[in-house]
């Protein structure tokens, strides 16, 4: 099967297929099967790897390594050798847990990717059949249409009007038109071979059928080495905001610390003592942990969305989809089900109902209410037989249940054409197909050439202001159709018009001009097709949220104001905006116009661009959905561009933020809301971790103005910082989402962690443990205790505050005792953990050897957690008065 000496686009069709022995009907699963073994998976060469030893490298990167390392160094000259053991151990903990997230986190990441795995639809054991991309073989007949990405290197054997952006591969920025004719030169460089297609280029217009000449590192794309596009391995806005939040605040310490040091000399400390003081006191207050967290809780919103049918491409979008303001939807199969059902007909005279739903070929043409059939009335024949040809899809029976290959509006034309006693196979034969302008819906309609007996004829359906402009119709005719498709819209249905026209005996291409003028009205179709209850459902949920869903489709003005009230996006008489009208509008108007119209009917993929512009410009926070190649400028505009999984094009996929699985609306608003989460969680971390940093380096500075010994010894400031806070602000990212998080308006994309609230929240807590920490010290020390003992007391009441603290985080405004203790059992027992690991710490004899701690008293215990607990007091109190107030 090697390469002839001949190039692939100078051999004819046959000669192709005999080279790569296959068919016209392609390969079977088999052959398949041997070929892939033979030739490998079909992708280019891997994306790089983070090696396990890059992120082990990695925890060692951080200024915080850094000081601990200089510590542990300057312990060692000194001789402290406990203190170097402790702090090297803590070292290695923490590079050991920072591993274990990252790497974790980066796993879960990688594996999202693989749920995007690009399709490749193909003729294998005779029929038409979708398999992941990778899985491609030389000899494999592939089928392509507009928006798919070529996905290997084909010769091309059939065409309609077939056009490709090569400008990855050629630069050249217009599309290329294809052909399927031998080129007899040799040499041509891939711009010039127009009968081939190369993968990893985009069908911009038409369809094709092309055998695959080679896949994976074998293809043209494959050759060019370093070419694989990234995806996903951006950072997200949030992560480096808080990794330089985080940064800033490591110097505003170390000045702290420098501070710190300094007061200690003055008031007659060691060197040897303030330093290491210092050096604990920024460790303690530095908010290490927060990056790895910020990463871990993005991980784990990427997961949970994934879990409802949202996979996130772009890291970003996980926080922007927290901030959304406006979901833009496209209306069939994302709004409604996208199950379409013919119900109405007028085949010009007479208006008929059709039983059943679904696509079982099972109910009835209704005359008055007298079933009929098409065989009796030759206009109901003819309406229903152009649906039936004029088609590029097929309804089949699999166990039992009828499902459509192609596109639900052609299926119910089947479907409907078989309730009449038309059989699809039968006049298949009788009129064979002899061209076809396939349906775009830029140009709204489809035409197919057939032969019937002697004849040629010509079959269209389309939008009806689009085939009525094309009929010959009187002015009264023109009149009474446009009121009975107005009455169908009205109804909530899509209406497609059907025509025809004779065609010259010898006529066997189709074009634009052919179908032009002079057509006979056959008559018209209602079909229905429901909206998805769980849509209504979340559409009022994104009403009480404060975010306004806006509908966009291509169908006419009147069925999208029925379907937009059945959704409750509009009330009664809200105005709808359709493309002509948007077309004659300038920008400016157009401004005007997005703030109050929310349905958009008519609509062309690029009037999708100027409306999520012009929402842009209001300040609003945009998720726009789009399934066709023509939508990636909209996608790529949008601060979310949301794809569909199902019927969405490769090119929309790629240009997309986000892309659901399921193509359902509902889908959308789950990830809003666990966007909304990512961002809470993060608040709640940074509301968890900083206050309890401030509090370590206030009450050193408040015991040593007050003339007394440092509270903690460094090793204990380490265990404090690293070891019981280190348990729960991982866990801190795994919170369920809150009661009430659908129910407030979206949060202002400027605002940064850091609200108001939460600064004046950190103050007082900070102040409060500080104090706290300081009294039960001094007490101890007043009472005469030993200095080990007063310490013991301080750590722990440091800790206790901590554990309360993470309680008080949990929520801004509710109250804990309103929120489930288990709501996040991997919290409630890393706080157990916490505690169990004080207890050590104060009993273990290792630990209180290591530590220099001594066992407390009941009256202690008592004191301890009852000073801890104020803090949990003031909060809730807080948490009351700003309830109140709101
Ligand atoms: P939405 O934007 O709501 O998802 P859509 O983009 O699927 O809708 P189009 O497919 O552009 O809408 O359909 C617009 C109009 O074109 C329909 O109202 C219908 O009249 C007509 N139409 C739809 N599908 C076909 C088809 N396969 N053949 C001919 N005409 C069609």
């Amino acid at each position: 099967m090697e390469r002839t000496q001949m190039e692939w686009y100078q051999q004819e069709h046959q000669q192709t297929l005999d080279t790569l022995q296959s068919t016209e009907t392609g390969l079977s699963s088999l052959e398949a099967q041997n070929r892939l073994a033979q030739y490998g998976l079909n992708k280019l060469a891997d994306e790089e790897k983070i090696s396990r030893l890059q992120i082990l490298l990695h925890q060692f990167k951080s200024p915080l390594i850094y000081i601990l390392l200089i510590a542990a160094l300057v312990t060692l000259l000194l001789k402290e050798y406990i203190d170097s053991g402790v702090i090297l151990a803590v070292v290695l903990l923490n590079a050991v847990i920072g591993y274990l997230q990252e790497f974790k986190a980066e796993e879960s990441v990688r594996a999202l990717k693989n749920l995007l795995v690009a399709k490749a639809r193909v003729i294998r054991d005779g029929h038409e059949q979708e398999i992941p991309g990778t899985d491609l073989v030389p000899g494999d007949i592939v089928l392509l249409a507009s928006g798919s990405r070529v996905p290997a290197d084909l010769r091309l054997l059939h065409d309609i009007e077939l056009r490709i952006d090569e400008a990855m591969l050629t630069g050249e920025s217009l599309p290329a038109d294809k052909t399927t004719a031998v080129l007899a030169e040799t040499g041509l460089p891939p711009a010039d071979q127009t009968n081939m297609a190369f993968m990893g280029t985009a069908v911009v217009n038409g369809r094709a059928r092309g055998v695959v000449v080679a896949t994976g590192a074998r293809t043209i794309l494959g050759t060019i080495a370093g070419e694989v596009r990234s995806i996903g391995q951006l950072k997200a806005p949030i992560q480096h905001k808080i990794e330089q939040f985080a940064h800033t605040i490591g110097l505003l310490v170390l000045g702290a610390a420098g501070l710190l040091f300094m007061i200690g000399l003055l008031l007659g400390e060691t060197v040897k003592t303030m330093f290491m003081v210092a050096v604990a006191a920024a460790v303690a207050t530095i908010p290490e942990g927060l990056p790895i967290v910020v990463t871990i809780a993005m991980a784990v919103g990427v997961a949970r969305m994934a879990k409802h049918n949202a996979i996130i491409r772009k890291l970003p979008a996980v926080e922007t989809l927290g901030s959304t303001t406006v979901i833009c939807s496209d209306k069939t199969g994302t709004l409604t089900r996208n199950e379409m059902t013919v119900t109405n007909l007028y085949d010009g005279r007479q208006q008929y109902q059709i039983s059943g739903t679904g696509y079982e070929p099972e109910g009835q043409v209704l005359l008055n209410g007298t079933a009929v059939t098409a065989a009796s009335i030759p206009e109901l024949a003819l309406l229903q037989r152009i649906g039936l040809l004029c088609n590029e899809s097929d309804v089949y029976e699999e166990e039992g249940r009828y499902k459509v290959d192609g596109d639900p509006t052609e299926g119910a034309l089947i479907t409907a054409a078989m309730k009449a006693g038309l059989q699809p196979e039968l006049e298949k034969e009788q009129y064979g197909q002899l061209a076809m302008i396939p349906f775009e819906s830029e140009r709204g309609y489809m035409a197919t050439l057939h032969q019937a007996g002697e004849q040629r004829l010509i079959l269209l359906k389309g939008a009806p202001e689009q085939v009525l402009e094309m009929c010959a119709t009187s002015p009264q005719q023109l009149a009474e159709i446009t009121r009975v498709a107005t009455a169908f819209a009205a109804q909530g249905m899509r209406v497609l018009a059907f025509a025809w026209k004779e065609a010259a005996p010898d006529q066997d291409a189709l074009g634009h001009h052919d179908t032009a003028s002079g057509l006979t009205f056959a008559g018209l179709q209602g079909m229905i097709d429901p909206p998805r209850p769980e849509a209504i459902e979340a559409i009022e949920g994104c009403k009480k949220a404060g975010i306004r869903v806006v509908m966009i489709t291509g169908d006419h003005a009147v069925t999208a104001q029925a379907i937009g009230r059945q959704l409750g996006i509009i009330e009664q008489d809200d105005a709808v905006l359709t493309g002509r009208e948007l077309e004659a509008m300038d920008d400016d108007a157009l401004f005007e116009k997005v703030r109050s119209v929310s349905v958009f009917a008519r609509v062309a993929p690029d009037h999708k661009l100027r409306i999520t512009r012009q929402l842009i410009r209001h300040g609003q926070v945009v998720a726009m959905t789009g399934d066709g190649v023509n939508d990636a400028p909209a996608l790529k505009a949008a601060h979310i561009g949301v794809a569909m999984g199902i019927t969405g094009t490769d090119v929309a996929k790629e240009a997309s933020d986000m892309v659901l699985t399921d193509d359902n609306f509902a889908s959308i608003f789950s990830a809003v809301r666990e966007g909304r989460i990512v961002f809470d969680n993060l608040r709640k971390v940074t509301f968890f971790l900083l206050p309890t940093g401030i509090a370590s380096i206030i009450s050193i500075i408040i015991t040593m103005i007050m003339g007394m010994p440092i509270p903690y010894l460094p090793a204990q400031l380490l265990w404090i910082n690293l070891v019981t806070n280190g348990l729960q602000d991982v866990a801190m990212a795994f919170e369920p989402g809150e009661k009430g998080i659908l129910k407030r308006p979206p949060r202002n994309p400027l605002e940064g962690i850091m609200s108001r609230l939460l600064i004046q929240r950190t103050v007082l807590v900070g102040m409060v443990i500080a104090l706290g920490v300081a009294w039960n010290y001094t007490t101890a020390l007043q009472e005469g205790n030993t200095l080990e003992n007063a310490r013991t007391v301080a750590v722990t009441t440091m800790v206790f505050f901590q554990f309360f603290q993470a309680w008080n985080s949990r929520s801004e405004y509710d109250s804990i005792f309103r929120i489930n203790p288990l709501g996040n059992p991997f919290l409630f027992y890393s706080m157990i953990a916490a505690v169990l690991a004080q207890l050590a710490f104060i009993y273990a004899p290792p630990l209180q050897w290591v530590f220099r701690t001594v066992p407390l008293t009941a009256t202690e215990w008592v004191r301890v957690l009852a000073v801890a607990a104020s803090v949990l007091v003031v909060v809730e109190l807080d948490k009351w008065l700003r309830r109140r107030s709101a």
